[in-house]
């Protein structure tokens, strides 16, 4: 057993995490890590509270204290428009402060959004093949299923 916390970008805080839940049901994504027949529990989930996401400071305490083992932070933070600009000083706080390892994304990014980023300077720039790399690389199958 798993019990992870999901960080979602305030920018998409009426999402009802269709997406991710799937992902996780399905080991698809951020969640491909975790074997199919490993439980995985949300320990909690909340969003950053809005940029520049301060309750990223504090949530992943209450996480933690409810059992979370890892944080998930939302792939809205990798393809949202602009990409979140402080992906890389989440994951650092989180990891450092909380000591909660963090992966970089939930569902696989829909394919409609990674062709609309992958040749963007500010995209290369962010360098998310490093961050958010298991995401990049997913099969185009399995981001067409999730458009
Ligand atoms: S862009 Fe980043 S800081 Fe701003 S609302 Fe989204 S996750 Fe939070």
């Amino acid at each position: 057993m798993t019990r992870i916390g999901i960080i979602t970008c305030s920018r998409y805080q009426s999402c009802g995490g269709g997406k991710c839940f799937r992902a996780l049901r399905e080991r698809t994504g951020g969640f491909a890590r975790y074997a199919k027949d490993e439980p995985l529990e949300v320990a909690g989930h909340s969003s950053c509270g809005g940029c520049p996401g301060g309750n990223v400071e504090s949530v992943p305490e209450e996480m933690k204290k409810n059992g979370a083992q890892v944080i998930h932070l939302a792939t809205g933070l990798v393809v949202g428009y602009p990409p979140c600009p402080h992906l890389r000083e989440f994951k650092e706080l989180i990891e450092q402060k909380h000591g909660l390892p963090v992966v970089v994304g939930t569902h696989p990014i829909p394919l409609k959004y990674f062709t609309a980023h992958e040749h963007l300077s500010f995209w290369k720039k962010a360098d998310m093949d490093t961050i958010a790399g298991e995401l990049l690389r997913e099969e185009k199958g399995m981001m067409a299923a999730h458009d």
